[in-house]
């Protein structure tokens, strides 16, 4: 493996199994590109990625690598799906034999593979270089581009330190995490005048110092887009996990003005996820945060507008306008509207709990504190697929994991696939019939007790990481009086409106409500938030194609 040199030229990592092949497209690059940008190499997957993830933590960009596909221990896609993990924004070629390009296309799904290059490439001036140049363009001209990082100085049992980071992190915003009791975060804190009392500071790539930011003010610091362009759209999608995104995608790319509006970050809950192993077109499963990459990328490329950190709070029907209000006062006008605020995690109410959730506790965000609980004893709640997933992600790092689970067996609320892996992890434990009596900590989380559901015996045990995974339940409130929901808040639409033969009371059209469309003409429901829906990535994608399919119908009769 060549030492990486100084400096903060973008990097083109190549992988080769081979020495002489490995020096020779090493010099190749350097030839054409080493002025401008590292060339760094390897000679297996595994050295690869080791150099990947500490440029990572030096905070170096990545925009270009180019993986072997015939090596021993990983072969080349196998490398470039944990590549994508580390750096989601390099863009990606394979080398191959004539005899692989089977292997080389089918890459192309599942590590969204840019080009596949045909070994040999002499004279490079034709076969490599343009190539390069291609991906090198895309990278430039996408949202991975060279900036520098963003730091974010904080306590490490602060709840507010931990939100922002979530908060950057599923916005695929990159940041350096510095504790605040350690040299170099007491350095920036001084830097930018602030104390242990006013964490966390943020300081973006520009070098300003955010104190306590709320999540509007640190989006708008960062990049992301917080408030419309425009005063009317054709569409207004709210929420943006993958029914809104998957609205956001078909609308604009079918020439439909449309603006998405997510109050947090997008991906909802499948940003969450460590693996989704069941969505249709991904083999090898797909995170959560890639799979929100890729969409959110898609969705911009069809001139979607993507707001972050913009909850929206009122619907109003004015004339033939849906009207669409913003926390912050503002508000947008639409012809059509697209309901997509799926569902949010419901919370323990044990004692304890409330004052140690974001110091030790957590809800669904495993991803981000994961780190944490290297060689820890980690507690989940939970038997549902999330809280499975979690569990197999967790047990990577941590020293035990303990499934707390109320039922007597996964077998009613969890996938098959998932509780074989499960039982194939030996440092997971199922406790079944078991429930969290009461938390315990100074500060932070120290002990949980644990009843047993069955003889109502509590037994106290140490732990500093609890992760809470218990079902979820439609934020719709702000919905209240203006359209039929069923009596936990989902939204109903189409049939379910109706019971038998009964008209909709104050439904104003001859026609009888769309599929999807809600007891408001023009407002249209997809995902999680619909009652009765699937609650699946798949079918939350398939019902926001649908909703635009229904609102072209809509618009055609306006
Ligand atoms: C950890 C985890 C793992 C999972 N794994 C899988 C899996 O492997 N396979 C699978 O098929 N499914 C899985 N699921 C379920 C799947 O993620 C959901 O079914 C899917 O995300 C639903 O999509 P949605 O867009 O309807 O809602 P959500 O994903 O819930 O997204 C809704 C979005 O709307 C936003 N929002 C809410 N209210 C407002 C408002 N007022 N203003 C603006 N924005 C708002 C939210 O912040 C959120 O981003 C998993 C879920 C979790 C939590």
């Amino acid at each position: 493996m060549t030492a990486p040199e100084g400096g903060a030229r973008p990097a083109i990592v190549t992988v080769d199994d081979d020495p002489g092949v490995s020096r020779a497209v090493a010099r190749d690059l350097r030839r054409r590109y080493g002025e401008r940008h590292r060339i760094v190499r390897a000679e297996s997957g595994d050295a690869a990625l080791e150099a990947l993830r500490q440029m990572k933590l030096r905070g170096e960009q990545v925009a270009v690598i180019l993986a072997d596909y015939r090596m021993p221990q990983m072969n080349g896609i196998e490398f470039l799906e944990q590549a994508m993990d580390i750096f989601p924004g390099a863009r990606r070629a394979l080398l191959t034999a004539y005899a692989d390009t089977g292997a080389a296309i089918e890459a192309i799904n599942v590590v969204d593979l840019d080009y596949y290059l045909l070994k040999p490439w002499d004279p490079p001036e034709e076969k490599l270089y343009p190539v390069v140049d291609a991906l090198l363009e895309t990278w430039l001209s996408s949202d991975y581009r060279p900036v520098p990082e963003t730091k974010v100085v904080g306590h490490r049992w602060s709840a507010r330190s931990s939100e922002v980071r979530e908060f950057l992190a599923r916005n695929q915003v990159p940041y350096r995490w510095y504790a605040s009791d350690e040299p170099e975060g007491r350095r920036l804190l001084e830097a930018a005048g602030a104390d242990e009392m006013t964490l966390p500071v943020v300081i973006t790539s520009e070098g300003e110092a955010l104190v306590q930011p709320a999540d509007r003010e640190l989006a708008a610091k960062v990049g992301l887009a917080t408030v419309p362009s425009g005063g009317f759209y054709d569409l207004v999608v709210i929420g943006g996990g993958p029914a809104g995104l998957g609205a956001a995608v078909y609308g604009a790319s079918e020439g439909l003005r449309t603006v998405l509006v997510e109050r947090m970050a997008t991906g909802g809950q499948a940003g969450q996820s460590s693996r989704i192993e069941n969505y249709l077109g991904f083999p090898d499963g797909v995170s959560g945060a890639q799979l929100t990459d890729r969409a959110r990328r898609q969705a911009a490329k069809f001139g979607a507008e993507v707001l972050t950190a913009c909850e929206v709070t009122g619907l109003e029907v004015n004339g033939s306008a849906r009207t669409v209000r913003f926390a912050d006062g503002g508000a947008v006008d639409a012809h059509a509207v697209i309901l997509a605020s799926g569902v949010a995690y419901r919370q323990l109410t044990a004692p304890g709990l409330a004052e140690l959730t974001g110091r030790g506790i957590y809800y669904g965000s495993a991803l981000t504190e994961a780190t944490g609980c290297t060689g820890q004893d980690v507690y989940i709640v939970g038997g549902a697929n999330s809280a499975g997933q979690a569990a197999v992600y967790l047990s990577k790092a941590a020293k035990s994991v303990t499934m707390l689970v109320r039922a007597p067996s996964l077998q009613k609320s969890m996938s098959h696939y998932l509780i074989e892996q499960i039982a194939g992890i030996p440092v997971i434990e199922v406790r079944t019939c078991t429930e969290v009596a009461e938390a315990h900590g100074d500060g932070h989380l120290e002990q949980v007790t644990l009843r047993d559901s069955n003889t109502g015996d509590t037994r106290t045990v140490d732990t500093q990481r609890l992760f809470v995974f218990i079902g979820a339940a439609p934020l719709t409130g702000w919905l209240d009086a203006v359209l039929a929901r069923d009596e936990r808040g989902f939204i109903l639409a189409g049939p379910d409106l109706t019971t038998g033969q009964r008209r909709l009371a104050g439904w104003p059209l001859d026609r009888a409500p769309y599929h999807l469309e809600t007891s408001v003409p023009g407002v249209f429901v997809a995902g999680d938030v619909r009652a009765e829906s699937a609650k699946r990535v798949a079918s939350a994608v398939g019902e926001g194609a649908m909703a635009v399919m229904l609102v072209h119908r809509y618009l055609e009769r306006l």
